[in-house]
């Protein structure tokens, strides 16, 4: 682990094995953090923040970040292979994503120096007022395991290039990216204690949010685990950003492109093995063309290639551990008992060379929005095909679900398409795309996805706190019973 600038192990010597989900064999040893390691971690993290990083200009903390940026693109085939070998996902994905991880260091470094508050004309013109723009102090991140960088970018570059300094805790699935990324910080030459890097399981991450020595939590994973977070953050009464799950609607109209649609459909659930928040697990379809559509994406998804995914040509590797595995195929289990027609899939793959935790990919057809498998996140390659009528009835079942996270509607029709990007209750609404991201893009969902934003402008301003001071430039004797306006 990484705590003030020192590679450290467990202060008890437990540790945990991290398993490839390819080959279900052990390829790392990951240190399970103790109590004491992590009030050494928040410790430093205080340092840090109150006798350097907090009075390190913007040019500095700039430099660094662009310096990161630097290091990751140089060791991106590494922390490409790592990554792909800790999850499962596939390389041409993680490759991308560490690419897009450094774009994100750059992104907020730009800002580091650009964050001001503002002069405020107030109706007392003998009172000068200005607002201060402040980091928050030390931030707790707590990222997941199916993107671990993109996950962790997505906070660390805004915290750090809004002067925080933070304690790291990746899962317990797939941490040695994130303590691969603290040599990059380390050898960028962060200051010791700015980035801390704790690793354990889920009692670390809830005794980690528990502390008061904590200022803000942001956290990326289930919603079940972001409750018990914001309950722990209430106790300290901190602000927390809750990246959150989804079953998000990807809707296809009769007047879409269709391959584009199809495509879009596939990118949006099989992509990463359907093991994304933003997954497109429910394809609303409608009745006209529906038919046509589930032909076309049977062909389709029939032809995805499984395989090991170091390898280039695979499109679909193992989902990421055992857990998750299960967990997928006991949801298609309960389906059944719904009665749910599964057009292709709907188990493990058999093939011999697929010995991980590989599931083919998955189309249930004809399923009814108010059935567990439309209702549920199954965090896996499983999609349900539901056909709908008219626009009203596409919006009506989008936005019967718990979560909000993303959405699609593919159309060729621009007032419809606006219209349904009003209409639709989610913190993203892809028109005729699905699954395209951008640094400059505010993520973040409503409902039981979370709350909060990652990437884009807004991202950076929730690790800040704005400071109001007033000045009185008169010299006259106010009335003390009076409040001054
Ligand atoms: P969790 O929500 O349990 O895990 C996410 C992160 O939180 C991990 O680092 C985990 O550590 C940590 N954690 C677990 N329990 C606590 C706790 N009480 N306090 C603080 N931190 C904690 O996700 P799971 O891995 O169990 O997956 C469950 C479901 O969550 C998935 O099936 C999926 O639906 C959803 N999910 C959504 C993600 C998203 O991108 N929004 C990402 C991952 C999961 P550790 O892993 O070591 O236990």
């Amino acid at each position: 682990m990484y705590i003030d600038g020192k590679w450290l192990n467990s202060s008890s010597g437990e540790t945990f094995e991290s398993i490839n989900p390819y080959n279900q064999e052990a390829f790392a040893i990951i240190p399970q953090a103790s109590n004491s390691d992590i009030d050494l971690a928040i410790q430093s993290a205080n340092h840090a923040f109150e006798t350097n990083w907090s009075k390190t200009n913007g040019l500095k903390r700039a430099n660094l970040l662009n310096k990161l940026a630097d290091l990751i693109e140089e060791n991106a085939e590494n922390l490409a292979e790592l990554e792909t070998i800790d999850n499962g996902k596939v390389l041409r994905e993680t490759k991308n994503q560490m690419y897009f991880a450094a774009r994100n260091y750059r992104f907020f470094a730009g800002f580091a120096d650009k964050l001001s508050g503002e002069t405020l004309q107030l109706d007392n013109i003998n009172i000068f007022d200005y607002t201060l723009r402040e980091p928050v102090g030390v931030a707790v991140l707590i990222s997941s395991w199916n993107s671990p960088i993109q996950t962790l970018t997505n906070k660390l570059a805004p915290a750090l290039a809004a002067g925080n300094t933070v304690v790291i805790k990746p899962s317990e699935n797939a941490s040695v990216t994130t303590l691969e990324l603290g040599r990059l910080i380390e050898k960028a030459g962060f200051p010791a204690g700015v980035v801390n890097i704790i690793s354990g399981d889920g009692n670390v991450g809830d005794t980690l949010t528990k502390q008061a020595n904590i200022n803000k939590i942001s956290f990326t994973g289930g919603s079940n685990t972001g409750r018990k977070i914001a309950q722990n953050a209430s106790q300290n009464l901190i602000p927390c950003t809750l990246e959150l799950g989804g079953k998000s609607p990807n809707i296809i109209f009769s007047d879409a492109n269709l391959e584009g649609a199809v495509n879009g459909a596939i990118a949006g659930i099989f992509g990463a093995s359907g093991q994304t928040c933003i997954a497109g697990s429910r394809l609303l379809v409608q009745q006209s063309i529906y038919e046509e559509v589930l032909e076309e994406l049977v062909v389709k998804t029939n032809k995805i290639k499984l395989g090991n995914p170091l390898e280039q040509q695979t499109q679909m590797g193992p989902v990421a551990n055992e857990k998750q595995f299960n967990n997928i195929l006991s949801m298609i289990e309960k389906g059944k008992n719904e009665g749910i027609d599964i057009v292709t899939g709907g188990h493990k793959a058999y093939d011999d060379k697929l010995s991980g935790f590989f599931i083919r990919p998955t189309i249930i057809a004809n399923v009814n929005n108010s059935m567990m498998i439309a209702l549920e996140e199954i965090f896996g390659p499983v999609l349900s095909v539901i056909p709908f009528y008219d626009e009203e009835e596409a919006i009506n079942i989008a936005n019967h679900s718990r979560y909000g996270l993303a959405s699609g509607v593919w159309t060729k029709d621009i007032s419809r398409a606006h219209y349904l990007a009003k209409k639709i209750k989610s913190g993203t609404v892809w028109i005729n795309t699905y699954r395209t991201t951008a640094v400059q893009a505010p993520f973040g969902g409503v409902k039981e996805s979370g709350y909060g934003k990652e990437r884009g402008l807004q991202a950076i301003y929730d690790y800040t706190q704005i400071k109001n001071v007033m000045i009185d430039l008169g010299n006259e004797a106010r009335d003390p019973f009076s409040i001054n306006v």
